[in-house]
């Protein structure tokens, strides 16, 4: 693999004394799309909130991004470097319209690509509702709201939690069906996702967390079906 655009380093993290996340490493290229799977508590979260800055990384050298490092920094640092998380359950500010929450996502990112305007070709259905309040929205649309906030930070990488969560196949398959447009412009794309099959199809890498350690990797082509049962759920 070419120079990583993510690489994690033997990457701890607490939750107060409680140890989530242990020695993990993995590295994800530009223009990738790369799942994490594994059962509830693996430590998913744990991992894309760390690289997102919103949990302390213990040591700066076990998260490098495009070869510099970025362990512990606040998660406005990390935006303005050029990462952005979609957090789980979408965290939409209720109370204002699609339009307002997307500027949000702009205010603390980088210079790029991304505007309203590029997000609503993006989304379109997001142009017709860009004035109705956010809670009005349907969870697909909820969650391109969120998508689009993200981007609007004019992220390299993009951290996806649990996007398809609650959301109907057909509407989990549109959503997906938008990432290739996203990773042909270079950026990199982490998805954690419980749907293993969906990891599968969509990611070219997949990496499974047990407990908190890194269990399996591989491109998502050469694991088999009974590789990743066995590393899911320990068995
Ligand atoms: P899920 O699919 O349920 O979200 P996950 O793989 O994303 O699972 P995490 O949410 O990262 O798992 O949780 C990893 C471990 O850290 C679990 O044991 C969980 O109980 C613990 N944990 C998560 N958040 C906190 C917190 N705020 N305080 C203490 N422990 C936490």
């Amino acid at each position: 693999m070419p120079e990583p655009l993510l690489e994690l380093r033997g990457l701890d993290a607490f939750y107060g004394d409680f140890q989530a996340l242990f020695g993990v490493s993995a590295a994800v290229g530009a223009g990738e799309v790369a799942a994490v799977i594994g059962a509830n508590g693996a430590g998913k979260s744990t991992l894309l909130k760390t690289v997102a800055g919103l949990i302390a990384a213990p040591r700066r050298d076990a998260v490098l991004f495009d070869g510099e490092p970025i362990g512990g920094l606040p998660a406005h640092q990390v935006v303005g470097r050029g990462i952005a998380l979609v957090p789980e359950g979408r965290r939409l500010f209720p109370s204002l319209s699609v339009e307002e929450n997307l500027l949000i996502g702009g205010r603390a990112g980088r210079r790029g690509p991304w505007s309203l305007d590029a997000v609503y070709g993006f989304f379109p259905v997001l142009a017709e509702r860009r004035h109705v309040p956010s809670t009005a929205l349907s969870g697909g649309q909820q969650q391109m709201v969120a998508i689009g906030r993200a981007l609007m930070s004019n992220p390299r990488l993009l951290l996806c939690d649990e996007i398809s969560l609650g959301l109907a196949p057909v509407v989990v398959r549109e959503i997906y069906a938008r990432l290739p447009a996203l990773v042909a412009q270079g950026t990199a794309v982490v998805v954690v996702e419980q749907d293993v099959a969906q990891a599968l199809a969509a990611a070219g890498r997949v990496f499974c967390l047990r407990e908190g350690r890194t269990v399996l990797q591989g491109g998502a082509g050469e694991l088999t079906r009974e590789a990743v049962a066995a590393a899911y759920f320990g068995v």
